[in-house]
């Protein structure tokens, strides 16, 4: 009996197994970012085929086929995933230098989340996986339904796959605390592998600022560069010194305050030279 079969029809959670062909080789995940499609039920329902003017949906000779996506023709346009009635397509980019990807998601509460916010990353099943930033959000309406773009860990690229805005009673808006972390994983700094325990353990022994606790962990130090970990950080330090968040002494932020490849830095000190 094929268990994991099983475990699709009975939760519809897709394994290893529902999920080969539809993830590129090697070479495509280099080449840009592409379409992921989670469509494992035939039913009679093409509108991801029709929307793609490149072709890149297969084979569906019937409209019940499944579609499979033909990532050397894809272009990531997410086009497939605006008209996607089952929510069913996200589209990843893993084609940028650095640890760091990006997942558009699409979703369909509102209000959306804006720009910059940190959101609850989750996986197949729901479970929060870690926080995340938003760094794009496309608007739904006329039939099209909103995607948001999340940063991720390249590694954790093909485990998100929703995410959710932290409950405002427990965060202040915008940013996570660790009471929006999983009990059964609590991982604050991806990146470094950080956890809320290590974090917890460091403030008790008298490490009480963020860059103490990041030079003693690393939390902070991976190529988010604090983006994801130092709010959680921040509400630790803040509970622990019994204050609210905002009246916590945050400390020294230094920039850059997003990642910036080494040849952006190259090129301003070049024109720093030109200029003097
Ligand atoms: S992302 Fe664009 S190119 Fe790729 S399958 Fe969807 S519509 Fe086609
Ligand atoms: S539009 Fe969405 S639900 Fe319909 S076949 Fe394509 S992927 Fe599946």
């Amino acid at each position: 009996m094929n268990t994991e079969l099983s475990l699709l029809r009975r939760e519809g959670l897709a394994s290893a197994d529902d999920l080969r062909g539809r993830l590129p080789g090697e070479e495509d995940r280099k080449r840009g970012p592409y379409a992921v499609i989670e469509c494992f039920e035939k039913i009679p329902c093409n509108p991801c085929v029709v929307s793609c003017r490149f072709n890149a949906i297969l084979p569906f000779e019937d409209i019940n086929d499944l579609p499979y996506v033909d990532f050397s023709a894809c272009t990531g346009c997410a086009v497939c995933a605006r008209v996607c009635p089952g929510l069913a397509i996200f589209i990843v980019d893993e084609s940028m230098e650095g640890e760091m990807g990006t997942i558009m998601l699409p979703y369909e509460y509102l209000p959306l989340p804006e720009k910059d916010r940190q959101v609850l990353a989750r996986g197949r099943d729901g479970k929060v996986l870690f926080p995340a930033r938003v760094v794009r959000v496309m608007k739904g309406g006329k039939g099209k339904t909103a995607l948001v773009t999340l940063e991720v860990p390249k590694e954790y690229l093909q485990e998100v796959r929703s995410f959710s805005i932290p409950e405002e009673q427990v965060s202040a808006p915008g940013v996570c605390t660790a009471a929006d972390l999983p009990e059964e994983s609590p991982i604050v700094c991806r990146c470094e592998g950080v956890d809320l325990e290590e974090i917890r353990d460091l403030i008790a022994r008298g490490y009480k600022t963020v860059d103490e606790i990041k030079h003693r962990s690393r939390a902070g130090m991976g190529p988010c560069q604090g983006r994801s970990c130092r709010q959680v950080i921040l509400s630790e330090l803040a509970r622990d010194a019994g204050v609210s968040l905002e009246e916590f002494e945050a400390g020294s932020f230094r920039p850059p305050t997003t990642p910036v490849s080494i040849d952006v830095l190259a090129k301003g000190s070049e024109e720093d030279a030109e200029n003097s």
